[in-house]
């Protein structure tokens, strides 16, 4: 059967719907591959191009079809790269040529020349301090970075805890690189993208920087892209997508806040920038590190492997700065004592105080994964699956369902635990909050940070910077105030309802319980005002509250890994998350079980566990029903081609991630 394939021969975005179709020679079908560069008759002349997808079906008359004259010889660097990233991403998260090439290849757009203007925060701000000097272990820090750098550059993971200066350690190590002529990529979370934190970078490298985020217009980031393919930028800052700059002779690529779920893409190809940044590394031969304080449990357990290395910082930076001290509260014992209201007694006399004395405060909703879990106000038990460990949705019809497995039961009235009736779905809102903040500290200046007060141009880093300079006593937000800011002033963190975010329907709750914690906690005492912290909580006695209360990572990492590896999920074993969509809800769990039966028929022999169909939380979008497939198995290339064989069958109805 003849095989065509399907070729650009310019790349850039706007070219990928100008593909050329080629028969592949007889020689050629075993090796060619979307990504390969290929020669090919081009009008009168021989140009080279790419191959972007292969098939059997002629688009025009097939005698008219040239075949391709050979493999070209690797061409233009840049594009190789491009090229050959793409296909890997294709590969990895299993979308098509197309999408990686359109996420991989900048957005070429003319720029209206004298519309816009590309911010330089420098030039409006006073000069920063003198660069500080580096303590002892963030020496120890940058020369362990650049050992590895220079020997088997496997990526370092910077474990540090919160203020212990990382973002020093990151501009020591840059500094090197740029001064050998290479350049950097810094990713980081688009939230801690403000003012603040960018300063730091523009105070010490000057005008060589770019800055990419999702309020530019695509001329103003086509500008950058542009300016960084020139060289004429060393360093280009911004959230995942910076991670496509096309460099020259990249050096180096930092990613902070690394367990940050923004890395995580949710639109084709549904790729993580970690795992993407290292394949980028690996074709480069750049540096890559990975720094924070509440490392992803994927990475610290490939630190301890050894395929990482790792490198950590204990203390915090500022002389006489130290973690703060923690409280627990734990809200059974107030509601038993007759306190209803959301403050407990402790955290209320601690507010005051702070009022008093004209420090700030910082109070944090946890509101992560707020979506139909139910659990007892009298124990703070949820409701969880016997199976799987996670906790049981409320759906319509007053039944709870695990989304994973499919096990269901109807809501019970009482608590199963302790007999309790006070067993209900929990919430309340910010705006809810600052109303009772209001009534309690009339007094208090009050910023609220959350989705709908950052929705504006200037978002949050307009309320962020108000409350900087002192502009408010209490700021108030859901996770977003957490991320990587410093606010000197700020002495107490209040933590409203912190196990919120344990009742997700995902095996991963904990440790993201654990990092918004112990983020949360790391915002009090950055300057040299000792800090405090308030837990208010169901389950005082739950791992990720308890270490978090103790900024213990590694005691979470122990426990949190044991339990993983006793119910087979990642990091240790692999899983494949599959989604399955359909207009017709019955027709669309009969497709999922034909696909669940089509893996355990292929895959017999293999020993994969395949669980399901079961229904998602939100198992209905838009009139569109979902059903969801977990497939777990020690082997990835194995879960990779189980991947390859649900989406053939499937087609655009499946969607998969691999973890
Ligand atoms: P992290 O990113 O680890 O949370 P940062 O890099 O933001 O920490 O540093 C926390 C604070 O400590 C910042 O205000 C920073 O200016 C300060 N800092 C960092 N390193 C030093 C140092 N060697 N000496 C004095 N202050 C430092
Ligand atoms: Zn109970
Ligand atoms: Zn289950």
């Amino acid at each position: 059967m003849p095989l065509y394939a399907d070729i650009i021969v310019n790349i850039t975005a706007s070219a990928l719907d100008r593909t050329f179709q080629y028969l592949v020679p007889e020689e050629m079908k075993a090796s060619v591959r979307p990504g390969c560069r290929v020669d090919i008759p081009f009008g009168a002349r021989t140009v080279s191009g790419y191959v972007v997808g292969l098939g059997c079906v002629p688009l025009i008359d097939p005698a008219r079809i040239k075949p391709i004259l050979g493999f070209a010889p690797k061409g233009i660097a840049l594009e190789d790269r491009a090229m050959e990233l793409a296909a890997w991403m294709r590969e990895r998260y299993g979308c098509t040529m197309n999408q990686a090439l359109l996420t991989v290849l900048p957005a070429k757009k003319a720029v209206r020349k004298g519309k816009t203007k590309v911010a330089s925060p420098a030039a409006e701000e006073p000069a920063l301090i003198p660069p500080v000097a580096l303590n002892e272990g963030q020496q120890l820090a940058v020369s362990a970075i650049e050992e590895e750098m220079a020997g088997q550059n496997r990526p370092v993971l910077l474990h540090g805890i919160t203020g212990s200066g990382k973002t020093e350690v990151y501009m020591a190590v840059m500094e090197k690189v740029m001064a050998a002529g290479k350049q950097v990529i810094l990713l980081i979370p688009e939230i801690s993208l403000t003012y603040q934190n960018v300063r730091r970078f523009t105070g010490r490298f000057g005008a060589r920087i770019g800055l990419i985020h999702s309020r530019q217009s695509q001329g103003e980031k086509y500008e950058t892209v542009e300016k960084a393919r020139k060289g004429e930028l060393s360093l280009v800052i911004g959230p995942r997508s910076a991670l496509f700059t096309p460099f020259p002779d990249l050096g180096l690529i930092v990613i902070d806040e690394e367990h940050d779920e923004s890395y995580f893409s949710e639109t084709a190809p549904r790729y993580h920038s970690t795992e993407v940044a290292r394949k980028l590394a690996q074709l480069t031969g750049a540096g890559l590190i990975l720094g924070s304080a509440t490392p992803s449990l994927d990475s610290y357990f490939k630190a301890k492997s050894g395929a990482f290395r790792l490198v950590t910082l204990e203390n915090r930076a500022v002389q006489n700065s130290h973690l703060p001290r923690v409280e627990v509260v734990d809200l059974r014992r107030e509601m038993k004592e007759g306190n209803k209201s959301i403050f407990s007694r402790s955290l209320q006399s601690k507010m005051e105080e702070r009022l008093a004395r004209k420090e700030q405060i910082i109070l944090f909703l946890n509101r992560r994964g707020f979506a139909g879990f139910v659990s007892c106000r009298s124990c703070g038990k949820p409701l969880v699956c016997p199976h799987c460990d996670v906790s049981l949705t409320l759906h319509r019809g007053a039944q709870l369902k695990c989304h994973y497995c499919g096990y269901q039961i109807p809501a019970p009235e009482t608590c199963p635990s302790c007999g309790s009736p006070y067993i209900a779905a929990f919430g309340t809102g910010t705006q809810k909050v600052e109303g009772l903040i209001g009534k309690m500290f009339p007094g208090a200046k009050v910023l609220r940070m959350d989705a709908d007060t950052t929705k504006g141009k200037e978002g949050h880093s307009r309320i962020l910077s108000v409350f900087a300079r002192g502009g408010a006593d209490i700021l108030l937000g859901t996770q977003m105030i957490v991320k990587g800011h410093d606010f000197p002033r700020v002495s107490l963190v209040g933590i409203l309802a912190a196990d919120i975010s344990l009742y997700r329907e995902d095996y991963r709750a904990a440790e993201q319980t654990f990092a918004l914690l112990t983020q949360a906690a790391g915002r009090a005492g950055r300057g040299e005002i000792p800090g405090e912290v308030v837990i208010q909580t169901y389950q005082p006695d739950h791992y990720a509250v308890e270490t978090a209360s103790r900024q213990d990572y590694e005691a979470f990492y122990r426990e949190e890994i044991e339990r993983r590896g006793l119910l087979h999920y990642p990091p240790a074993g692999g899983m494949l998350e599959v989604l399955v969509s359909g207009r017709d809800e019955k027709e669309n769990i009969a497709f999922t079980e034909s696909l669940a039966a089509s893996v355990r028929k292929h895959f017999a022999e293999q020993d994969a566990v395949v669980i399901g169909p079961a229904a998602p939380f939100r198992n209905k979008v838009q009139d569109i029903y979902r059903q969801s497939l977990i497939i777990k198995h020690p082997d990835r290339e194995l879960l990779l081609k189980i991947a390859a064989l649900i989406r053939e069958e499937g087609k655009s109805r499946v969607q998969s991630d691999l973890y």
